[in-house]
């Protein structure tokens, strides 16, 4: 279904698997990353744990929420998604302000959407030094495409010092786990 959304629009998880004696720490995740990279599925999967095959162009920023619990924290995470405007002019302040984790993606059919990873990560740790971000390689499951070798993006993420995961919203590969990373990152800095 093709929605049309806005920053209002809060789509959320119904599980309710959080025990009352963890308080839940508000957090704001920004997904960034070149057009068509795959951020939308990712969050999709994530959230709702389905995909979907069309291209979706959507207008604004869509926020959806969801819960994530590591050992000793239970997380509410609000993510952020660039709906269109993925140009680095559209990327505002207000997307970007008081988020405390980052998840940057690049496609690996696409060459091209290093780039666009490497500026975002330069322009996120400039805005602010202590976000936690974390690098994904995304599509991982179309093998035969693959245009970056997991040594290219190794490199990279060793490079600035930041983790990096191969995820595929389509069959879902370290889609949880790349959250559930990112829950851990950020408790380890309570
Ligand atoms: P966004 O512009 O970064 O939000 O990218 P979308 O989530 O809209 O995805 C762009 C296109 O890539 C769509 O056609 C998706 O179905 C496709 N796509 C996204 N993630 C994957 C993936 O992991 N594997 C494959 N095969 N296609 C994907
Ligand atoms: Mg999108």
């Amino acid at each position: 279904m093709v929605q049309q959304t806005n920053q209002s629009d809060v789509t959320e998880d119904v599980s309710d698997s959080i025990t009352e004696s963890k308080p839940e720490i508000r957090q704001k995740i920004c997904i960034l990353g070149d057009f068509s990279v795959g951020k939308t599925s990712l969050v999709k999967r994530f959230v709702e744990n389905r995909f979907d095959d069309k291209y979706l162009s959507t207008i604004g920023a869509k926020i959806s929420r969801k819960k994530v619990e590591t050992d000793r924290t239970a997380f509410d995470f609000y993510i952020w998604d660039l709906a269109g405007g993925e140009a680095f002019q559209h990327v505002t302040k207000s997307y970007i302000s008081g988020a405390t984790g980052a998840v940057i993606a690049c496609d690996l059919t696409r060459v091209e959407t290093i780039k666009a990873m490497i500026v975002y990560t330069q322009l996120l740790q400039e805005m602010d030094p202590d976000i936690e971000i974390i690098f994904v390689g995304n599509k991982s499951d179309l093998i035969d495409e693959r245009a970056i070798s997991e040594s290219e993006i190794s490199e990279i993420s060793t490079l600035f010092g930041i983790p990096f995961y191969l995820t595929s919203a389509k069959t879902g590969e370290n889609v949880n786990y790349l959250f559930s990373q990112m829950a851990l990152n950020l408790a380890g800095k309570l």
